[in-house]
């Protein structure tokens, strides 16, 4: 065995996988995760685990997998993260645990997430009960939002007696991880509903169709529903578009909505009666994680795909995994180019797209070189539908409700980093409410850390 190269895992075919929505990546058998996890060097100060934001105990469930103990390496897992098989498909590894790994600095790093996502799939399918709670504290706490960072507190609390009851807006829970990332790269029946019924188990009540702040405020819940603290996860979903001529037409999404038409309300699948327009030719403009998802997504609609993105390669923010995915799909990448104006038909539906081409200037405040328009490059790129996926920021709704909620510039909730206590007393917040559109090991993260503070302050 060279230790130095990963065990390769399997892939759909990209010119299958770009007609159909089934995972691209199909992960380890057993039989490749313990030549995988043989490779780990089981350091004595793992650096792995200290740059992932729950500390897993990485070489510890490592070495279970390797020794083919896959229970034992589930329950290390479950100690610190309720999300295994989500963070195994979606974590950045390679900026995370496996970028502080020592086989990296002359190999490849070891396949910490497609080993993490081996034992979370393995624990599934062979019915693994990993629910443990202490015992009952009778007290109260209500979390807002059931994506990553809710969903993770609320699991640390019931494990620790308390009834806890998770409020979403939306009409399923999951957050991000139902409405946004697609079934492609994160399969929803299997993976994500057996992690939120986990999290069910441990006692967790999930009350659906409740928009805190208009069904009930974080005032009320405090002052006439008894509870005894609350946990703000209520994410960033507010999207940001360019404000340029044209961008009211029909035929032209936000990329949240158009990912949300896709995978919350089935439109991709026959017998579902969301309608989405998807026409011949589609431009996704960002360059980001979510620009990636709505390219792929409507590449299996049956699209041509550009990315239009106004700097180059290198600075892309997406991971390098999603870019390679998409090209090896079909995706055409427009780079170095940025949308002026949209064009529109005598119906008022997308017509083309006027576009200029960029050049890179000096480093801006994000350190990354600034795109500068080169002038009389103005042309039109023929599309009929345009996806704007230029990031998100938080709904405004739960401050403007709340006495006392203090929110930043950004129209981020201000929290303390270590607890994330917010300006009102027993209200703590955490995940992208806070951080603004971030990663689901961040908002889990914070998720954790508040419930630790919740406990602290409720055993007082
Ligand atoms: C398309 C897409 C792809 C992504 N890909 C990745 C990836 O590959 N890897 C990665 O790490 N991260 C990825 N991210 C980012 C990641 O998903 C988020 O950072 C993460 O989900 C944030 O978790 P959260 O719990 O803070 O918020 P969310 O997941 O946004 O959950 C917030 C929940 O709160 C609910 N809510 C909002 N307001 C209210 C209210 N007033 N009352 C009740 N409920 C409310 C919402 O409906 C939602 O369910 C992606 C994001 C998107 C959009």
């Amino acid at each position: 065995m060279d230790r130095m190269k990963r065990t390769p895992i399997s892939e759909q075919d990209p010119k299958v996988r770009a007609t159909n929505f089934e995972e691209v990546c199909l992960g380890y058998t057993e039989e490749e995760a313990m030549a995988e996890a043989a490779r780990c060097l089981n350091c004595k100060k793992p650096l792995c685990v200290t740059q992932c934001p729950v500390t897993i105990g990485i070489p510890e469930f490592i070495q279970h997998v390797k020794n083919g103990e896959f229970e034992e390496a589930a329950k290390t897992i479950a100690k610190s993260s309720a999300l295994p098989a989500v963070c195994g498909r979606v974590c950045p590894q390679e900026v995370q645990c496996e970028g502080k790994c020592v086989l990296g600095i002359k190999g490849e790093a070891v396949a910490i997430g497609k080993l993490e996502r081996f034992v979370a799939d393995w624990s599934r399918e062979h019915n693994i009960d990993l629910s443990a709670v202490e015992d009952k504290k009778g007290k109260k706490v209500a979390v807002v939002g059931s994506g990553p960072a809710g969903l993770t507190c609320a699991g640390d609390l019931a494990k620790k007696g308390y009834d806890v009851t998770i409020f979403e807006a939306l009409h399923e829970a999951g957050g991000v991880l139902v409405y946004g990332i697609p079934e492609f790269r994160l399969p929803k029946d299997t993976v994500v509903k057996h992690e939120i019924e986990n999290v069910k188990k441990l006692g967790v009540k999930i009350e659906t169709n409740v928009i805190v702040g208009r069904t009930v405020t974080i005032d009320q819940l405090l002052e006439e529903e008894g509870f005894d603290a609350i946990f703000v996860g209520s994410g960033a979903g507010l999207p940001k578009f360019m404000g340029i001529p044209g961008e009211n037409a029909n035929g032209v999404f936000s990329a949240n909505e158009f990912l949300t038409r896709n995978n919350l309300m089935k439109a991709f699948k026959e017998g579902y009666s969301t309608p989405i327009r998807v026409g011949n030719k589609v431009a996704v403009v960002g360059g980001g994680n979510v620009a990636m998802d709505a390219a792929r997504t409507a590449l299996r609609l049956g699209a041509e795909v550009h990315i239009v993105y106004r700097r180059s390669e290198s600075e892309l923010p997406a991971r390098v995994e999603e870019v390679h995915h998409a090209k090896e799909e079909g995706v055409i990448f427009d780079l170095l180019t940025n949308p002026v104006e949209i064009l529109t038909d005598e119906k008022g539906w997308v017509s083309g797209m006027k576009c200029v081409r960029m050049e890179l200037g000096e480093p801006d405040a994000s350190g990354r070189r600034k795109p500068v328009e080169v002038e009389g490059s103005e042309f039109t790129l023929d599309v009929d539908t345009v996806i704007m996926s230029l990031g998100t920021s938080p709904n405004p709704l739960i401050p403007a409700t709340t006495k006392g909620l203090e929110i930043n510039k950004r129209k981020c909730i201000i929290a303390e980093e270590e607890t994330g206590l917010t300006s009102r007393e027993k209200v703590y917040a955490g995940g992208d409410a806070v951080t603004g559109a971030a990663t689901v090991i961040l908002a889990m993260g914070a998720g954790k850390k508040a419930a630790t503070a919740i406990d602290e302050f409720l055993s007082k």
